[in-house]
């Protein structure tokens, strides 16, 4: 590693867990959610993967999104759904893109524009983007209308869950076969019905309807509160670093802004350059891991812009040992879940927030059985850099 920083991406990890997902939910159909950089992994790199693989369809919020994959070759059907007005639909039409519409203004414009398929998405009780149940009428009657004039094809209904609580979702699933039956009434009969992301998809069969859409579980990190291990995930993604500087210290000696901690006795500190320039969140300064020569330090004081310092007390750490921010907890590395506890948030805003200065590198690496952390280690010659 010449970089100070490196993200790896383990592309066949990604395959397992979008065929570990495909065998669960079977005969659903995926979409393989790749929004937001594919939750900072790389949307170009995973989509790639997910295109050689039984996932039926691929997801992104904007429209840019979806052109960028597309433009990189990507061959499978893509869908986008969030969109501000004014927003080029001829774009999707070109480049072949589904569009999830919202309201019976968006689907006009689609149809104006020549953007032929589209997913109905529908408000069942998140009050996010979709229809309501008051505009059901407007909006079906206007896609009934143009699907008829052969405009439009409603390939699909779609909507999200509040993950409340079972019976919230419980209630939602209600609303949208309510919302099914309204547009059947209109004529409309959507062959993709979805609403189910990751938790959703692997718990409750009957919330599977047509397709299940997966983000984070292809990533290989656990929506709840169970482990990757006990979902049969791999974590995709690996955040390392090498100590920069090491210092011997007497006891007293406080690390970083604001003095947060003071070495308990004489003791070593490691300076880790990463910081939350690079994603860590500051809230999360004392807490999270790192992972150097086998043992799991966490961050003394307080996290800076590009660095932060651990203890390691008397360990025989050097300078140019590979720190490992976050990876697989199988092989010792700390969860993204570590950091998300530590800094009250979740494992998805830890991955996604993962900046542009570590250099990402892709590999492929995932196997049946999961190397331990020396077998890791000596496995670099096994990589290859990507050719993008
Ligand atoms: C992000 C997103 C998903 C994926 O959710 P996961 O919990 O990561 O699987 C699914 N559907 C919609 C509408 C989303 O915005």
């Amino acid at each position: 590693m010449t970089s100070l920083q490196e993200v790896r991406v383990d592309r066949a990890a990604y395959r397992h867990n979008l065929e570990t997902i495909l065998q669960r939910v079977h005969p659903a159909k995926v979409l393989a959610v790749l929004k937001a950089n594919a939750y900072g992994h790389g949307a170009v790199e995973l989509a790639k993967v997910a295109d050689q693989t039984d996932v039926s369809y691929l997801g992104v919020v904007s429209l840019d999104e979806a052109v960028r994959l597309r433009q990189a070759g990507i061959r499978k059907p893509i869908i986008a759904w969030l969109h501000l007005p004014g927003t080029d639909f001829a774009e999707a039409a070109r480049q072949n893109i589904t569009l999830g519409l919202s309201t019976a203004d968006q689907i006009e414009a689609a149809a104006a524009a020549g953007a032929h398929t589209v997913h109905l998405a529908i408000d069942t009780g998140l009050g996010r983007n979709g229809a309501t149940r008051a505009q059901w009428p407007h909006f079906f009657e206007t896609a009934a209308r143009l699907q008829a004039a052969g405009k439009i094809d409603v390939e699909g209904m779609m909507s999200h869950l509040s993950n409340t609580s079972v019976d919230d979702d419980t209630d939602q699933l209600q609303v949208f076969d309510d919302a099914l039956q309204t547009a059947a009434d209109y004529g409309i009969h959507p062959r993709l019905r979805h609403i189910a992301a990751t938790g959703v998809a692997l718990d409750r069969p009957e919330a599977r309807y047509d397709m299940v859409r997966i983000g984070i579980g292809g990533y290989g990190l656990s929506p709840d509160d169970r482990t990757s291990a006990e979902l049969g995930l791999t974590p995709v993604m690996r955040v390392s670093t090498r100590v920069a500087q090491i210092k011997r210290v007497p006891a007293g000696t406080p690390a970083s802004y604001g003095y947060l901690y003071r070495a308990p006795r004489e003791t070593t500190f490691a300076l880790v350059p990463f910081g939350y320039a690079d994603g860590l969140p500051r809230q999360a300064s004392q807490g999270g891991g790192v992972l150097v020569g086998g043992r799991v330090y966490p961050v003394a004081g307080r996290i800076a812009m590009d660095q932060f310092v651990i203890d390691v007390g008397d360990d025989d750490v050097h300078i140019g040992d590979e720190a490992v921010i976050l990876g697989d907890p199988q092989r010792g590395e700390p969860s993204a879940t570590l950091w998300a506890d530590s800094a009250g948030t979740i494992n998805y805003e830890i991955v996604t927030r993962i900046g542009d200065r570590p250099q990402r590198v892709y590999v492929d690496q995932q196997r049946l059985d999961q190397p331990r952390v020396e077998e890791h280690i000596g496995d670099r010659h096994q990589e290859q850099a990507s050719g993008e």
